[in-house]
């Protein structure tokens, strides 16, 4: 079978599915392969419910009946014909007979309960936590992917803990989380789940955030915004190139993601993975920047994050953070107005910063909040409002303007 670490570098999407199937499981990896594939990736400790034995079928929503029992994916940007017996792009979701499936119905492979600023979301809730869970699967491939051995694997190569939405929505509130996160891996393609568990966990006053790359239709995203509470997305790079050769994507869909989200108006941020040499250029950073404020406004926070050697991406060194510094710099001076450095615990990137008069308002030590001099969604030097979501109840009074 060969070295390991090498294939994982050489090999296609599809010998890395087999390869795993033909393991057996992600857990059959090489220690060293494995100690790469777990940077990130959270346990199973939080999750209540049975280990899984099979797949977890449910109807899928937004598809459409080709001829010949074929069908079309209408979820994400990919748009999918998949024939009968056949799964789309993200493995997780089949064709049995010309009805479509989602295979990851409560099959949840990670659950945490993390920090909300590891999401990372800086204005919402600062200092509380989410319940953080995942199935396996993904829409796009990223080959600097952090959760690569859940995000690139099918449900039947990764153990999972099967957690109907009721039983989420009472593991929450028993852990004293105000808010779930749908994240680790792509929270799209378990699009019918995290719908259903939102939509209960909003009933019971519980806040639900997707961790996302963006990639999904615009009618399943305003469906879905009427039950979460607050959204992050990845935003690989401002670039089609890197998008098509580091994403097996396109920016374009990401960027109509990003202007609904603005129209609807649910609280947004935005993080880039800053990757030397590749998607780091200051004239890279100056576009993206510009195109943020001009489509989005200067309010939605920007965080630049460090990157570290994962997955296909071995070769390169982690960030230098006077690279993130310069790009915090460009943003800033592009007019966004919260800009933040990631992944570089105790810098003064990490904090947080009246726009109006620079008073530090939030100090942060990695994850946790050291102190925090919000009041009443105010700087309390300046009377300035500070944009987020600061008050459960603030979570939960959003609705999706028209
Ligand atoms: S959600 Fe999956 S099956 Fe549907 S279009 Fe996207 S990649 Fe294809």
């Amino acid at each position: 079978m060969g070295n390991p670490e090498s294939m994982l570098l050489t090999a296609s999407r599809r010998e890395v599915l087999r390869w795993g199937l033909a393991c057996g499981a992600a857990g059959a990896l090489g220690p060293a392969a494995r100690a790469l594939a777990q940077q990130d990736v959270a346990g199973r400790d939080a999750l209540p419910g049975p280990k899984l034995e099979g797949l977890a079928r449910h109807p899928a929503m937004f598809w459409e009946k080709l001829p010949d029992r074929k069908v079309k994916c209408t979820l994400c940007p990919r748009e999918c014909e998949v024939a009968d017996v056949e799964r789309g792009y993200c493995g997780v979701r089949e064709n049995q007979g010309g009805e479509y499936q989602t295979l990851v119905y409560g099959a949840l492979c990670s659950g945490n309960v993390d920090p909300i600023e590891k999401k990372p979301l800086f204005h919402y809730l600062p200092g509380t936590t989410a319940f953080s869970i995942a199935t396996a699967g993904c829409n796009i491939e990223c080959k600097f992917c952090q959760n690569w051995e859940i995000s690139q694997f099918r449900p039947e190569q990764v153990e999972s803990t099967l957690v109907t939405p009721a039983q989420l929505v009472r593991a929450c509130a028993g852990r004293a989380c105000p808010t779930i996160a749908y994240t680790y891996s792509e929270p799209v393609i378990f699009y019918e789940y995290m719908h259903d568990a939102a939509a209960l966990a909003r009933q019971q006053g519980i806040g639900s955030v997707m961790i996302s790359n963006g990639y999904i239709q615009e009618q399943p995203l305003r469906q879905l915004c009427r039950q979460l509470t607050g959204v992050k997305i990845d935003f690989k790079a401002f670039s089609e190139t890197f998008y098509a050769q580091w994403c097996s994507g396109h920016l374009k869909p990401v960027l109509a993601t990003l202007e609904t989200l603005k129209e609807i108006g649910i609280w947004t941020e935005l993080v880039v993975l800053i990757i030397p040499t590749l998607n780091d250029s200051p004239q890279e950073i100056k576009a993206m920047s510009k195109w943020v404020v001009e489509h989005l406004g200067p309010d939605v926070p920007l965080h630049f994050t460090r990157f570290h050697p994962t997955y296909r991406v071995t070769n390169l060194p982690r960030t230098p953070v006077e690279t993130l510094e310069r790009c915090r710099q460009i943003a800033l001076d592009a007019g966004v107005r919260y800009v933040y450095a990631g992944n570089v615990p105790t810098h003064p990137g990490e904090n947080t910063y009246c726009h109006a008069c620079r008073q530090e308002l939030i100090r942060r030590v990695g994850f946790q909040v050291a102190d925090n001099r919000i009041r009443d969604g105010k700087c309390p030097r300046c009377g300035a409002a500070i944009p987020g979501i600061w008050s459960q109840e603030q979570a939960l009074a959003f609705r999706p303007r028209a």
